[in-house]
C-alpha cells in the first residue's frame, strides 16, 4: 500500500476538516478526533490515510462493495468505455446500457424493462413517479396513494423521505408529499401481534387493514424493502411475502420492492426477493449493481407497467416525462457488467450462502455467551444482531453502548455498522454486511472482535 508524508497526511485532513461536509455526521465529533480517511482498500481489507489496516465487515459501510475493494477489472472496464464514449443521454442507447439491461432481465424471471438513474432515492423516486402517472392516466387520478412500511428507508430526496418509516431520518424535513401512508413492520422479536402460530400471515393482514381503512380504490402501490436494512435488519417471517403478494393483487395494487440493499447478491440470491418466491412489478436497485464503483442505479419493471406508458389516457404525452442526465453516463452500465461478471465467474452466490452459515452458526454461538444478545436474524452475508439490556423484557440496550461496541469493534480493526439514529429508542442492532468474498477466516476474525467487545461492554 502506497504511503504518504506525515506533512501531505496532514493537509488532506485539515482540507477536509476545514472543507468537506460529511453525509450522515454529527461534526462536533470532530472537535475531540480527526476524521478518517481511506485511502486504499484490496477485497475486504482497508487503509487509513495512516497506514492503519481494517477489515471492513460493511462493504464500504452502507452495504455496497458486494465484489470488494481493489478490482482493477472494473477500473479497466470504465476506462474502456470513457475513452471510447463516456455519455449521452439515456433518451439513446448504449453498447453497455443494452447489454447489461439483458444479463439483468436474464437473471429477473418476470421482469422486462431497465431504466437507468444514479442513486438508490433515484431509482424509487421513479417508482413513484410512474405509479402517480399510471393513477393520472389509467385510472382518473384516482389510485395514487403509496404503502410504505414502519421501519423500512427508501432514500434521502424529500419524494423518498414521506415514504421513510425511520422517524428520526424524516423529523426535521416535513411537511412531506400528501399520498404517502405507513403500515406495520414484521419484526417477529418485536411482537405486534397476537398470533404467533401464523406471525407471518398476520403481519401481513396488518397491511390490509390499511388498505381496507384507506380504500384500495385510492392506493397505487406498496412499497417494502424484501429485508429491511437500516431499520434492524428484518427478515420477514415465514409466510409473510407470499400473503403480502395475494393482497396486492386481490385488490389491484402493484407491488414495489427496494432492492437497493439486498439486489446483486447481499443474500445469496440475486435479488432479496427471489428468497420468497414472489413476483414485483418493480423492482429498484443501486448499492451493489457496480459495487461503488461507479454510480449507477436500476428501476426494474415488468411489460405490462411498462406497456401502460405507451397506452395511456395522455395520448402523445402519455410516456414517463423524467429524465435522470447521469443515467446517461456509461461508466454506470460498464462497472455494472464487469461486476456482474465477477459475482458469476467466482460464484459469489454459492459464497455468499456458505459464508452465511457459518456466520450465522458464529452468531448463534456468540449469544450464548453473551446475555446482551437479544436476537440474531438475517440472510446470506446480511445479519443484525440486536442488543437488549435484558433478555427477558427485551428493553433495548442504550444506544451509546451500541455506539461503543462498534468503537471497541474499530479499535481491534474490525469495520461494523448499526442501525444509526433513525428509529427512536431501536437504534440497538449490529448490522454485518460483509463483502461476497468474504473468507471464513475473516468471518472469525470479525467475530472475535465483537466477542471482544461484548465483553469489554459486560465488564
Ligand atoms: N433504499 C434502501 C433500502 C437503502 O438502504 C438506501 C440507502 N441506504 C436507499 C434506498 C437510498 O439509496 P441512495 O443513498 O443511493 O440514494
Amino acid at each position: 500500500m502506497s504511503t504518504l508524508s506525515p506533512n501531505d497526511q496532514t493537509d488532506i485532513v485539515a482540507a477536509d476538516r476545514a472543507h468537506v461536509w460529511h453525509h450522515l455526521t454529527q461534526h462536533r465529533a470532530f472537535d475531540q478526533a480527526d476524521p478518517a480517511v481511506f485511502v486504499e482498500g484490496h477485497g475486504l481489507r482497508l487503509w487509513d490515510i495512516e497506514g492503519r489496516e481494517f477489515l471492513d465487515a460493511v462493504s464500504g459501510g452502507v452495504w455496497t462493495v458486494n465484489v470488494g475493494y481493489g478490482r482493477r477489472s472494473i477500473a479497466d472496464a470504465v476506462h474502456e468505455q470513457l475513452v471510447k464514449l463516456n455519455y449521452f443521454a439515456a433518451s439513446a442507447g448504449s453498447i453497455p446500457g443494452a447489454r447489461f439491461a439483458e444479463q439483468l432481465i436474464a437473471r429477473m424471471p418476470g421482469m422486462s424493462r431497465v431504466y437507468y438513474s444514479t442513486s438508490g432515492s433515484e431509482a424509487n423516486e421513479k417508482v413513484f413517479k410512474m405509479v402517480r402517472q399510471i393513477s393520472a392516466q389509467h385510472h382518473g387520478g384516482r389510485k395514487w396513494k403509496i404503502l410504505f412500511r414502519e421501519r423500512d428507508y427508501h432514500g434521502t430526496t424529500l419524494g423518498t423521505l414521506a415514504a421513510c418509516g425511520q422517524p428520526q431520518r424524516s423529523a426535521a424535513y416535513g411537511p412531506f408529499a400528501p399520498g404517502f401512508v405507513e403500515v406495520p413492520h414484521c419484526l417477529e422479536y418485536r411482537s405486534q401481534f397476537p398470533d404467533a402460530a401464523r406471525y407471518g400471515e398476520a403481519a401481513a393482514d396488518a397491511i390490509e387493514h390499511v388498505i381496507e381503512r384507506e380504500g384500495a380504490d385510492t392506493i397505487g402501490a406498496l412499497c417494502l424493502e424484501p429485508i429491511t436494512a437500516g431499520g434492524g435488519v428484518i427478515v420477514p417471517p415465514q409466510g409473510y411475502w407470499q400473503r403480502v403478494q395475494e393482497i396486492c393483487r386481490r385488490h389491484d395494487i402493484l407491488l414495489h420492492v427496494d432492492e437497493v440493499v439486498c439486489g446483486l447478491g447481499r443474500t445469496g440470491t440475486w435479488f432479496g426477493y427471489q428468497n420468497f418466491g414472489i413476483q414485483p412489478d418493480f423492482v429498484t436497485m443501486a448499492k451493489g449493481v457496480a459495487s461503488g464503483y461507479a454510480a449507477i442505479a436500476c428501476t426494474v419493471t415488468t411489460e405490462a407497467v411498462f406497456e401502460k406508458f405507451r397506452h395511456a389516457d395522455g395520448g402523445e404525452l402519455g410516456y414517463f416525462r423524467d429524465i435522470s442526465t447521469f443515467g446517461g453516463c456509461l461508466a454506470g452500465p460498464a462497472a455494472a457488467l464487469e461486476n456482474m461478471r465477477i459475482i458469476e465467474d467466482e460464484r459469489l452466490l454459492d459464497n455468499a450462502r456458505e459464508m452465511g452459515v457459518v456466520l450465522e452458526r458464529e452468531l448463534r454461538g456468540l449469544m450464548e455467551r453473551h446475555a446482551v444478545i437479544g436476537d440474531v436474524r438475517g440472510l446470506g452475508l446480511f445479519w443484525g444482531i440486536e442488543l437488549v439490556a435484558d433478555r427477558e423484557t427485551r428493553c433495548p440496550l442504550d444506544e451509546a453502548l451500541v455506539g461503543r461496541v462498534v468503537g471497541l469493534c474499530r479499535r481491534q480493526g474490525v469495520l461494523i455498522g448499526m442501525t444509526n439514529r433513525s428509529l427512536p429508542g431501536f437504534n440497538n442492532t449490529l448490522c454485518l454486511s460483509p463483502a461476497l468474498v468474504v473468507s471464513h477466516a475473516q468471518i472469525l476474525q470479525i467475530v472475535r472482535a465483537i466477542d471482544v467487545a461484548l465483553s469489554e461492554i459486560a465488564a
